[in-house]
């Protein structure tokens, strides 16, 4: 497999660095050069694993919810019941 090098300063080790298009409000992820900074590529914003977590909390927000909505109708069902 060929090494990957920075163009600038020839170094092989790169980082992967949150960044702000200023006058587009965007955020980003420059794939850099570790010393130089000089960036190769850059990544979408959004990150697989972060919104699979956010995910996650509403779902566990949901069952909460209908877990408590099932013993409020539990309660008006046994009060109907007297
Ligand atoms: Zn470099």
């Amino acid at each position: 497999m060929v090494q990957s090098t920075c163009v600038k300063c020839g170094n092989t080790r790169f980082e992967v660095r949150e960044n702000l298009l200023a006058r587009q409000g965007i955020k980003v992820q420059f794939v850099q050069c570790i010393r130089c900074g000089t960036p190769v590529s850059v990544l979408d914003h959004y990150v697989p694993s972060a919104a699979l977590k956010a995910n996650a909390e509403l779902l566990e927000e949901m069952d909460d919810y209908f877990r408590q909505d099932d013993q409020f109708v539990t309660s008006i069902t046994s009060m109907l019941a007297r």
